[in-house]
């Protein structure tokens, strides 16, 4: 999934969308487009494999006429088709529709057959190409493009962010939301759509975030939006306090590389406001966690990846501190099967940006299905305004800051020390936890960004230590206990990283 930029402004849209485009970059793309409606009511449309600088390149070669106050644009990462400049988005439909798109529409083959059949013909290899055509065929006996994109999106199966243009209805953008996260950002200047706030940072601080199943209709001077099932709702206005500073590197030369020196201040903001020089506060988990945390009897732990690692070593310090059998799971697997759901679990969802499909899909499947059963639900994420957290009973942040590199750093260490600080607080609850043991924790916690700081100091002699590592083909970490989730999380730091093989 990858990311949307588009909007309507008083002036010409385009620098802001190029803009937008190389704030997203962080989450790694093939391809990037544009698409600008001008002001003789046509879609312009520019596109390039490869970087948003290929994107430039190409407008300023062709001379592509981008001029216009309304405006779509995309990176992408391929899911269906090659990532080349043919399939990258805004997909254009008859010259009538425009669309950009994150997600999969899973029943895509299914829509492009009967759409085929109806005489439409597909310029790309993308799901997304029946997004645009299904608008089309529903603008024919619709009023409105949002009308159109209303009665489409019935027809979708699977998750998506979209973005649609349309000369047919001028002056206006229709975003809708499945799965895939989408901002509206609100400013003097214009009305902005962004499937990151990132992108806008340097526009507006005021964003709407959509809830899962809101459809927008967007003009330069309103935003009306409608749930799932249709009906006008009011989405509040929220003020971001995110700098637009924050997503620069700072001097160093990866995002990875800064994320792994911020980590003493992650973990000190995390652990700020939720201890005391030897205890654990029970209302950093929410006001109503105390009583939850008293009637857990299991606790299930989901989550993907680095996340997923995260859980593993909290199931060895859950059952061990707290004594509540604990049991983890990839959230890919947990979804797609029929899993007992035992009464009194908390269960927990763990995700850096509490947008992970899987994880979330996960925890709608648990929570439809185990009505009585006293389920309750806990996520930690690192991102207040997120799916996870609104669809959680308890949510306890991270406060690691952005972490734009892809292979996840801080985010890790501070979800470690966040359930640490859960083993504690649910530990104590059920009186397995002393007061001597729980001041040894918290100290260790508190001792922790020093120590960090220490091993960083060490910068020089851990580049030496790599040039032995580099060549390597092939490499196994070791480790026993809360070590072998490290360990696993370390093979899937090199493979992400180096690409070398790794296992643990
Ligand atoms: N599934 C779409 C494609 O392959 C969108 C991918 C994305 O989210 O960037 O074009």
């Amino acid at each position: 999934m990858c990311g949307i930029v588009g909007g309507i402004c008083k002036k010409n849209i385009t620098s802001v969308l190029i803009d937008g485009l190389k704030r997203l970059e962080y989450r790694g793309y093939d391809s990037a487009g544009v698409v600008v409606l001008s002001a003789d009511n046509e879609l312009h449309r520019a596109r390039a494999a490869g970087k948003v600088v290929n994107l430039e390149n190409n407008i300023k070669e062709k001379k592509i006429p981008l001029d216009g106050t309304v405006g779509i644009a995309h990176t992408r990462w391929a899911t269906h088709g090659e990532p080349t400049s043919r399939n990258a988005h805004p997909h254009i439909c008859n010259h009538t529709v425009s669309v950009v798109h994150n997600g999969i529409i899973e029943n895509f083959l299914e829509l492009k057959a009967a759409q085929e059949v109806d005489g439409y013909t597909f310029t790309s290899d993308t799901d997304t190409e029946v997004i645009g055509h299904a608008i089309h065929q529903h603008l024919q006996d619709s009023e409105s493009l949002l009308e159109a994109t209303q009665k489409a999106i019935q027809t979708f199966e699977g998750a998506y962010g979209v973005g649609v243009v349309s000369p047919k209805d001028p002056g206006r953008i229709i975003a809708a939301r499945s799965g895939s996260p989408l901002v509206i950002g609100i400013s003097k200047k214009g009305n902005f759509i962004a499937s990151d706030q990132m992108a806008l940072l340097d526009i507006t601080k005021d964003f709407i975030f959509l809830e899962e199943g809101d459809i927008a209709d967007i003009t330069l001077d309103s935003v009306t939006i409608y749930d799932k099932d249709g009906k006008q709702v009011e989405r509040e206005i929220k003020t971001s306090k995110l700098k637009s500073g924050q997503t620069s590197k700072r001097g160093y030369d990866h995002y990875m590389l800064k994320e792994i020196f911020e980590q003493p201040q992650a973990i000190r903001d995390t652990l700020e406001s939720r201890i005391t020089k030897d205890t654990v506060l029970s209302s950093a988990f929410g006001h109503k966690a105390k009583d939850i945390f008293k009637k857990t009897k299991h606790i299930q732990i989901i989550a993907c990846g680095t996340s997923y690692n995260a859980g593993l070593v909290a199931k060895y310090w859950l059952e061990d501190i707290a004594k509540i059998p604990t049991h983890i799971e990839v959230a890919s697997e947990y979804r797609y099967r029929n899993p007992i759901i035992l009464e009194d679990t908390l269960f927990i969802t763990i995700s850096q940006s509490g947008e992970t499909a899987d994880t979330l899909e996960a925890l709608k499947a648990v929570k439809k299905r185990s009505k009585d059963k006293n389920i309750h639900t806990l996520t930690i994420c690192n991102s207040a305004e997120s799916s996870l957290t609104r669809e959680s009973e308890l949510t306890f942040l991270t406060h690691a800051g952005p972490e734009i590199g892809v292979a996840s750093t801080k985010a890790f260490t501070t979800q470690l020390v966040s359930l640490a600080l859960l083993s504690v607080a649910v530990g104590r609850c059920h009186k397995q936890v002393s007061k001597q043991q729980e001041a040894t924790i918290v100290d260790g916690l508190n001792r922790l960004p020093g120590l960090i700081k220490k091993t960083l100091e060490q910068e020089d002699q851990i580049k030496e230590l790599a040039k032995t590592f580099k060549d390597k083909f092939n490499a196994i970490f070791l480790g026993r206990g809360t070590m072998h989730a490290i360990a696993m999380e370390g093979a899937l730091k090199l493979k992400e990283i180096s690409y070398i093989h790794a296992e643990a």
